[in-house]
C-alpha cells in the first residue's frame, strides 16, 4: 500500500542527498583549484595525502579470520606516511585512528592541505573467493569494466546509500563526475602504473593491473590520486598473508619506492630541481 509514493518520496528525498553533497563537494574543488596550481606550478613535489579507507563504524570488506579491511588499512597507512616522513616527505592522514570520515571530508582535508599526490588505501572482496591479487584505480566515470564498476560500488556504500548497482546512482555520479580534474588524468595514471609496478614486483602472479572506476572519494581531488587495493580479504591466501605485519611492510615499502619515483617524474615535468631523497 502506497509503495508509488513511498518510493517517489524516497527517490525525492535521494535526489535532495545528491544535491547537497555534490553542492558541497562542488564547493571544495573550486575553493582550492586555483591555489592548488598556483602551488603546483611552482613548488617541488612534497606533500602526499594518505588516506585509510573506511574507519568507525564502516567496517569496509572482512576475512573470514574476522581481519576488517578498517584495521588493515590504517596500519599499512600509517606505515606508509612513517616511511614518506622518513624521506622528508609532508604527509597529510585523512584519519589516524578507527573513526569514520565522511567521503567529503577526507576530500576537503586533501584539498585544503594542497597535496600534491592523493593515495587511498583499501582491501577488495569479492563473491568468488578465487578472486585475489593487488589493483591499482584511477578515476573515471566510466568504469574500465564490470568488475571494477562493483568494486567502485562496494567502495562508495561510505555514503550511507545502498548498492550503487542502482540505477538511481547514475544521475549523483553525472553530478560528481564533473568535478574529476582533467588536469591530473596523466599524472594520476602515471603514478597508478608506478604503484602497480612496485606491487606486482611482490607477487607477479597477483598483479590485476591498472584499472579505472567511479570512485567518490577521488572525485574533486584536486591533485593526482589514485586508489590502492592491496589484497582480497574474501580469499584465504591473501587474507592470510594481510594478517601478516610483514607483508604490510613490503606493501607499503613498495608505495614508498612508486611515491619517490612519481616525485621525480612530477618535478622534471614541470621543469623544478627534485629534492634528494
Ligand atoms: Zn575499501
Amino acid at each position: 500500500m502506497g509503495g508509488f509514493a513511498d518510493r517517489a518520496q524516497e527517490r525525492a528525498g535521494v535526489v535532495v542527498a545528491i544535491a547537497a553533497l555534490a553542492g558541497c563537494l562542488f564547493a571544495l574543488g573550486m575553493g582550492s583549484t586555483s591555489s592548488a596550481e598556483e602551488q603546483g606550478n611552482q613548488a617541488p613535489f612534497r606533500r602526499v595525502v594518505i588516506d585509510a579507507g573506511h574507519g568507525g563504524k564502516d567496517e569496509g570488506a572482512t576475512a573470514t579470520s574476522g581481519l576488517l579491511e578498517k584495521e588493515l588499512v590504517l596500519d599499512v597507512s600509517k606505515r606508509l606516511g612513517k616511511l614518506l616522513e622518513g624521506r622528508r616527505f609532508q604527509v597529510i592522514q585523512t584519519r589516524e585512528k578507527d573513526e569514520f570520515v565522511p567521503l567529503e571530508v577526507r576530500t576537503s582535508r586533501a584539498n585544503d592541505a594542497r597535496g600534491d599526490l592523493f593515495i587511498s588505501i583499501h582491501a577488495n572482496a569479492a563473491t568468488s573467493r578465487r578472486a585475489r591479487g593487488i589493483e591499482t584505480y584511477f578515476v573515471s566515470l566510466e568504469a574500465s569494466d564490470a568488475a571494477s564498476r562493483l568494486v567502485a560500488d562496494r567502495e562508495n556504500r561510505a555514503l550511507g546509500r545502498s548498492s550503487a548497482a542502482s540505477p538511481e546512482l547514475d544521475p549523483f555520479l553525472a553530478l560528481l563526475g564533473d568535478m574529476i580534474s582533467t588536469d591530473h588524468m596523466v599524472d594520476s595514471n602515471t603514478f597508478a602504473k608506478l604503484a602497480q609496478e612496485e606491487l606486482a614486483d611482490l607477487d607477479a602472479a597477483s598483479s590485476r593491473g591498472v584499472k579505472q572506476a567511479p570512485f567518490v572519494v577521488l572525485m574533486g581531488v584536486q591533485m593526482p590520486a589514485a586508489l590502492i587495493e592491496i589484497g582480497f580479504l574474501s580469499n584465504d591466501h591473501d587474507a592470510g598473508a594481510l594478517a601478516r605485519a610483514a607483508h604490510r611492510q613490503r606493501i607499503a615499502e613498495a608505495l614508498e619506492r612508486a611515491v619517490v619515483a612519481f616525485g621525480k617524474r612530477y618535478d622534471a615535468r614541470r621543469g623544478l630541481a627534485a629534492a634528494p631523497r
